[in-house]
């Protein structure tokens, strides 16, 4: 008989407001261990001490999936706004329209929850037309349960530290942006975070895999979200949001990892 698996999640919050998360899946002998390590990292928070704490350890019951990371470049720009530049020609040749790449940046950097706030979750967007197509546009649509098996977690910790990327966030999202791109009818991803001290982003997409660009904001920027592409004459909406929420998918092989490299904005 397989071993069982848990999905881990822990949030913390301090006055309301969202401070940490962290989620992994693992096999029963490990849920004590990796619970305790969550809370530890909440606890030390860089951005303030948490004064709640949530976690949540549910068995899956449904079949895991087993797949291979997405390959990972990284970009160094001169600056942000070329940055843009770059998301907007990636998400191109991944099949999103300009004027609508041009959009979700914008709604990016603007905030694209309600009243301009920064969303917990990611916009669903129609490559096509722009339209926003998540059903609740102040939450979003949350990806869960993805995790590194034990040995590719070594291996990648390895990997990604050998070409200057061991930062956990790039690990973090690159498992994020893993499950995304195996996603029933996903075009692309477009992501910055609303940390102000990081302003590192990315565009995935099926066919370029997990593109790192090393400026998408101006440092002390708190903005920051997710933007899922799809066509929507071609997806069920709801098998996409369900896969996103609640299939397990363990991932079990790296891709290949390129070293950062120069990019250079082009006129027009
Ligand atoms: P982070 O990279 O954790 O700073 O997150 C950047 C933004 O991505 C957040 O502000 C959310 O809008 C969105 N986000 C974070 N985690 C998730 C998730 N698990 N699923 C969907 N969107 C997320």
């Amino acid at each position: 008989m397989d071993t069982p698996l848990y999905s881990v999640r822990m949030r913390a919050s301090s006055q309301g407001q969202h401070l940490a998360g962290a989620e992994r899946i693992v096999s029963g002998a490990a849920v004590s261990e990796v619970t305790a390590a969550m809370v530890s990292r909440a606890m030390n928070c860089a951005t303030g001490a948490a004064e709640e704490i949530h976690c949540s350890v549910e068995r899956i019951a449904s079949a895991v999936r087993f797949e291979p990371l997405p390959d990972v470049a990284t970009y160094i720009v001169n600056n942000w706004q070329d940055g843009r530049q770059l998301a907007g020609t990636l998400l191109f040749r991944a099949g999103v329209e300009k004027d609508v790449a041009a959009q979700a940046v914008l709604l990016l950097a603007n905030g694209a929850g309600t009243g301009g706030s920064v969303m917990r979750g990611a916009v669903i967007m129609d490559a096509e037309t722009g339209e926003r197509l998540e059903k609740d546009p102040s939450r979003g649509v949350r990806v869960s349960r993805m995790d590194l098996s034990s040995e590719c977690r070594a291996e990648l910790m390895r990997e990604l530290a050998s070409a200057g990327l061991g930062h956990h966030r790039v690990l973090e999202a690159l498992v994020l942006a893993g499950k995304v791109l195996r996603a029933p009818g996903i075009v692309a991803e477009l992501c910055w975070s609303d940390d102000p001290n990081y302003t590192t982003g990315y565009v995935a997409a099926p066919s370029g895999g997990y593109q790192r660009i090393s400026a998408l904001k101006p440092v002390g920027d708190s903005y920051g979200g997710r933007v899922f592409f799809v066509k929507r004459s071609h997806v069920s909406l709801e098998g996409f949001v369900n896969y996103m929420e609640h299939q397990a998918v363990l991932f079990n092989a790296l891709g290949a990892i390129s070293p950062p490299g120069k990019w250079v904005a082009t006129d027009g």
